[in-house]
């Protein structure tokens, strides 16, 4: 039988968003749990130094980060617990989470489930994740030791890896599917500066070719505006083509934009459903900022403060 629980908040994810909402929850002593999945922290422990988080002069890795952000939280004493929800009734008061092992209520929750990696859609992304193909530097890099690397995207993400990248590759390729960088202008300069570095323009990738048991050894790529074909030789293919949110579980329940960004009320983390504020990346396809996330995670902590200040959650729910 699962085990049941009762909370006054629950902050789903721990990215900046969810470990914000947790430091400001918990030093409302509100006595928030925040769970998170297998694996902790959100995005930034999937990136190397971090140098745009104001308050840290000389840059900080993501992990350090997000290191220190739960440490800050648990501090004012917020729970963290490690389980993955399945099921979510956002409309019942108290609200209801149910995992596998356990059912939480709770009666208000803070949504910063953030957004994962998108991929490309080809079948060797399934096969091959792991033994060649990544969506992770970080994580990856280090195995390809002066191997061919390509990176695929056009986007901040996409040359940050492809930089960090040139530390282990002997080459970087970087293949984007226009004729001119998404990238920050500061981005873009480093990459087209740096002589490890090979931009393929207008390439979009049909199939990258290996195996389990040998690895990525090349990909096929077509030209975008001629659908001309080339093989080029490659060990690794690094996926870094923007995210999608993580929000499937509340469809149907909460207001989602077409790409299933959560759609909260203007200049505030209220949802459509009350007693649910929604935060950080799994609502904004617009900042994705580590500092923004933990900015609307201040936002969805305050107002779930007022809003269980003003009486509104349900009256008998076992929290009162
Ligand atoms: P992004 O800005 O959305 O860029 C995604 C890139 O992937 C674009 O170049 C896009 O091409 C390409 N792409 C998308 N779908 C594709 C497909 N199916 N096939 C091929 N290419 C595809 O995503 P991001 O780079 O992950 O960045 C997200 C946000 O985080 C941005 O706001 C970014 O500034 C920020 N960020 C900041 C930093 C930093 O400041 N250190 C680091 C990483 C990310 P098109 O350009 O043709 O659309």
């Amino acid at each position: 039988m699962s085990e049941k629980s009762h909370h006054k908040v629950i902050i789903l994810g721990s990215g900046p968003a969810g470990l914000t909402a947790a430091v400001y929850t918990s030093r409302a002593n509100l006595e928030p749990t925040l769970i998170h999945g297998p694996m902790p922290g959100g995005q930034l422990t999937t990136t190397t130094e971090v140098e745009n988080y104001p308050g840290f002069p000389e840059g900080i890795m993501g992990p350090d980060l997000m290191k220190n952000m739960e440490d800050q939280a648990k501090r004012f004493g917020t729970t963290l617990t490690v389980d993955t929800i399945t099921e979510a009734d956002l409309k019942s008061k108290p609200i209801s989470l149910k995992s596998d092992k356990a059912e939480y209520t709770c009666d208000a929750l803070i949504i910063a489930t953030g957004a994962a990696p998108r991929l490309l859609g080809l079948d060797a992304e399934k096969e091959l994740m792991g033994y060649g193909v990544s969506t992770c530097a970080t994580c990856d890099g280090a195995f390809f030791r002066d191997s061919i690397i390509t990176v695929v995207g056009g986007g901040d993400s996409a040359c940050e890896e492809a930089l960090f990248l040139t530390k282990f590759g002997k080459k970087v390729y970087l293949v984007h599917r226009r004729d001119e960088l998404r990238a920050s202008k500061i981005m873009q300069d480093r990459v087209l500066a740096h002589d490890k570095i090979e931009v393929l323009w207008n390439k979009q990738v049909k199939s990258i070719d290996g195996t389990k048991k040998d690895g990525v050894k090349s990909m096929t790529l077509y030209h975008t505006g001629t659908n001309e074909e080339e093989v080029v030789e490659t060990d690794a293919v690094f996926i870094a083509i923007g995210h999608t949110p993580n929000s499937s579980l509340f469809k149907g329940q909460l207001e989602m934009d077409e790409n299933g960004y959560i759609v909260p009320e203007k200049n505030s983390t209220k949802t459509n459903l009350e007693g649910v504020f929604a935060c950080g990346d799994v609502q904004d396809h617009v900042w994705r900022q580590a500092i923004t996330a933990a900015g609307t995670g201040c936002m969805a902590a305050i107002e779930t403060e007022r809003w269980l200040e003003s009486g509104e959650a349900h009256q008998d729910s076992p929290g009162y």
